[in-house]
């Protein structure tokens, strides 16, 4: 399988596994990826060399079978709503080793402590 065409079948295939947070047969995944099990058998060791997925060996259909389960999540970037820096004047020259530093940001500190604050307060 060319190089180019294996890491597009593994774009798609975290796609998918991204929608199946329980894990998805691997049959199943070859079936939606229109792929052989010879290419199918190489893409999941890939992935999982990767960290990507976990296979796991289940019964189906009296079967048994390969089962991917994804180690990945979709990114949730909520807890970063409202924070400072996208718009601060001094993002530019932001950094560990810049002229500003997020480390004594008493902006970044502030919305920190605010969001955990609000946090707590959904809890409760
Ligand atoms: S860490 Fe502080 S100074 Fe740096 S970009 Fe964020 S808000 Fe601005």
């Amino acid at each position: 399988m060319q190089t180019s065409k294996l890491a597009r079948l593994e774009e798609q295939a975290i796609r998918i596994l991204l929608e199946h947070e329980e894990g998805i047969l691997q049959s199943e995944l070859w079936h939606m990826l229109g792929i052989s099990s010879r290419e199918g058998s190489r893409l999941a060791i890939k992935l999982e060399k990767k960290g990507i997925v976990r296979r796991e060996k289940v019964l189906a259909n009296e079967r048994w079978t390969l089962k991917l389960i994804p180690l990945i999540k979709r990114f949730d970037p909520s807890p970063l709503f409202g924070a400072p820096c996208p718009l601060c004047p001094f993002n530019p020259n932001c950094g560990p080793d810049q002229s500003v530093s997020p480390v004594g940001c008493t902006l970044i500190e502030d919305w920190v402590i605010r969001s955990y604050r609000e946090g707590r307060k959904e809890v409760s």
